[in-house]
């Protein structure tokens, strides 16, 4: 053994919801468990901040109070293509949250359940056969048994094995204070803004901010010429558009890219979870990608204290992630390309409660 290195019995790399929810449920099953977050503090992360029922479900079973944390109640969805705006009830009631106050809600939580929570402190790489992860401090953790949750992020060693030939999606946010008119008009609503290549996501988050968030094509967002020249051309094709995103070509932008939607992990290594994003990737206008975080996390753990390897685990949650992410893939590529685009706004136009059964169907179970 290495001077520097420590024997963890469960190790979880990345404190998203996916991390927290996983180092929450092994501490309260007696495990000893910590959890390694690269970020020092409170952060935003690229995210449209949508909590549908599962979620919150599944903060509930956690303990978590997302009414607690001024999460703003989501009654509406709505659907605004450059032709046509289909309004309907959504299933059950949902809510807007900033990720940044949610996942340090979460962190604070996996903490006061018994788990080291070690923050600013980002892990480098790691061995799948040995479970020996480097930090970037030089010190290295060999993990009993490590839970791998660092998000869209991949940890050298462990990377996902992604198709590199193929160019994934672009995703970006801003939050920025939203004029009245604006600020009304999203009151209880998540508002979907589908184009050529990506859509648009809005809401309001708990600070009455809105929170815009977007997925477009790399191809789409190089030919535009970089983010603003995006904005105001979506602005001059749709006059909906135009008018939320007046306040926001100033606001601050983060980005994330190559995002690998619809892929699924299949285990390998008896010891070693995937969870969160790190294990399926639903196309974010499903707004599904936190509750699988949640209940990925959670279905990992309890795996783990039952005596389950990580490729039973892997394999059963691939199973159980399937249908959402067929059918929110079938979704992206509807909302994305012209014809079937208007074919399906002209349907839900028709028979709005169409759009409530694609959100059923993009749940997890
Ligand atoms: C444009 C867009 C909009 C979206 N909108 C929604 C939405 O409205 N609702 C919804 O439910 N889902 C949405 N999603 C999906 C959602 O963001 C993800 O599914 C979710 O964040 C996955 O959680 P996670 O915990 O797996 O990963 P993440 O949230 O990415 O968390 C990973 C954590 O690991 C940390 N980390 C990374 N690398 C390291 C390292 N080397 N060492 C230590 N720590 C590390 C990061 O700092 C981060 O805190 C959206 C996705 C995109 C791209």
């Amino acid at each position: 053994m290495s001077d520097g290195r420590r024997i963890v019995e469960a190790l979880v790399v990345g404190g998203g919801p996916a991390g927290s929810a996983t180092a929450m449920t092994l501490a309260r099953g007696g495990a000893q468990v910590e959890l390694i977050e690269r970020q020092a503090g409170p952060h935003d992360v690229v995210c449209g901040g949508f909590l549908g029922w599962d979620a919150l479900a599944a903060l509930r079973r956690l303990g978590v109070d997302a009414d607690g944390l001024g999460a703003r109640p989501i009654a509406r969805l709505r659907l605004a293509s450059a032709r046509r705006l289909v309004e309907t009830r959504l299933p059950k009631p949902a809510a807007g949250l900033s990720r940044r106050r949610l996942d340090e809600a979460l962190r604070n939580a996996a903490e006061e359940s018994g788990a080291v929570v070690r923050r600013g402190l980002a892990a480098r790489g790691g061995d799948p056969a040995s479970l020996i992860v480097r930090m970037e401090d030089g010190s290295e953790i060999q993990a009993g048994a490590l839970f791998l949750a660092t998000g869209k992020h991949e940890l050298r060693g462990l990377a996902r094995p992604l198709d590199q030939r193929r160019r994934g999606a672009v995703g970006l946010r801003a939050a920025f204070a939203p004029g009245p008119k604006v600020a009304a008009a999203l009151d209880g609503v998540i508002e979907l803004h589908p184009f050529d290549g990506g859509y648009a996501g809005l809401l309001l988050q708990e600070d009455g901010q809105a929170n815009l968030c977007m997925s477009v094509s790399s191809e789409k967002l190089r030919r535009s010429g970089g983010v603003r020249e995006l904005l105001e051309a979506l602005a001059r094709e749709t006059a909906l558009l135009a008018e939320r995103l007046e306040a926001a070509y100033d606001a601050a932008w983060i980005s994330v890219g190559n995002v690998p939607y619809g892929w699924r992990a299949s285990g390998c290594v008896p010891k070693l979870y995937r969870v969160g994003d790190q294990a399926a990737v639903i196309a974010s206008l499903a707004g599904d990608g936190i509750a699988m975080a949640l209940t990925s996390g959670m279905a990992a753990a309890d795996a783990y204290r039952r005596g389950e390897t990580g490729d039973r685990f892997q394999r059963g949650w691939s199973a159980r992630a399937a249908r959402p992410l067929r059918v929110a893939e079938g979704l992206r590529w509807a909302a994305e390309t012209r014809l079937p685009r208007r074919l399906a706004m002209g349907a839900m136009g028709v028979a709005p409660g169409l759009a409530g059964l694609a959100a059923r169907l993009t749940r997890i179970a």
